[in-house]
């Protein structure tokens, strides 16, 4: 799927009242098969940007355009760290949002035991999130993103709480199991580093006042 990010203005109330400016007249879009990558300091309207295009939070002016119109996509999201149902399975985690759109058990089995394999977690579908390492509940949440199989798969830092080995093993996995699903994607991360490696394209944003500073497009195939 195609998103088209419109003159995106967001603005706050802070707690002094005073109106805060988040983000500044955004435009990009994320193509077809396309990772994008948001980098920025903290502060410059990455999670605010990843929420309205995942239609979370409005805009308070402009648009998110899905393959050409105004709708809501189905999302897969991953966030930082602590998402999974702790009471929940690995396996009934991965298959929460297909239960939730009342898919049948087989059709649930189906999917989940695909993804489960995907992320490498097929020996631990048993097991509750507490049993895993860091690592694994990342790969745990991916696939529950993946399982509804989603226009759009929205990360926000999913690695940044992560030792900074299992980080790197995690990064070239994503890539791994992204190039078997090529799904549009929107990925936030304060890390540049990181940024260039995952990305198709990086959009730069800026402290001030939430506007894109640049758009570097990564040449180099995803291997
Ligand atoms: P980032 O994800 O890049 O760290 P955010 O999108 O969280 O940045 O925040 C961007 C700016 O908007 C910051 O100045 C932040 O304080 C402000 N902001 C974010 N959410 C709110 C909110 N609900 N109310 C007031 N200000 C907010
Ligand atoms: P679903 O929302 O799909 O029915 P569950 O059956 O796992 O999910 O749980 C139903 C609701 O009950 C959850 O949304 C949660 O708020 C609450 N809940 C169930 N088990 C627990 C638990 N062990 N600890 C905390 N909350 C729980």
């Amino acid at each position: 799927m195609k998103i088209v990010i419109e003159n995106v203005i967001k603005k706050f109330i802070d707690a002094k009242k005073n109106e805060v400016t988040a983000l500044n007249d955004i435009n990009f879009s994320i193509n077809e098969e396309e990772f994008v990558v948001l980098v920025g300091p903290s502060g410059c309207g990455k999670s605010t940007l990843l929420n309205i295009v995942g239609g979370l939070l409005s805009p308070t002016s402009g648009d998110v355009y899905f393959d050409g119109i105004e709708q809501d996509p189905t999302l897969g999201i991953v966030f930082q760290e602590n998402a999974l149902f702790p009471w929940r399975t690995v396996f009934q985690n991965v298959v929460y949002g297909l239960e939730e759109r009342g898919a049948s058990k087989k059709e649930q089995k189906e999917i989940g035991n695909h993804y489960l394999d995907m992320v490498g977690l097929a020996d631990f579908r048993d097991a509750y999130p507490k049993q895993l390492s860091g690592g694994m509940k990342q790969r745990a949440g991916i696939a529950r993103a993946l399982a509804v199989e989603p226009d759009l798969l929205l990360m926000d830092e999913p690695f940044s709480a992560l030792d900074a080995q299992t980080r790197t093993l995690m990064q070239e996995e994503l890539l791994t199991i992204w190039n078997r699903t090529r799904l549009s994607t929107l990925y936030v991360t304060h890390n540049i580093q990181e940024a260039v490696y995952l990305a198709d394209r990086v959009i730069v944003l800026s402290r001030h006042p939430g506007q894109i500073k640049q758009i570097i497009h990564i040449d180099l195939p995803k291997t």
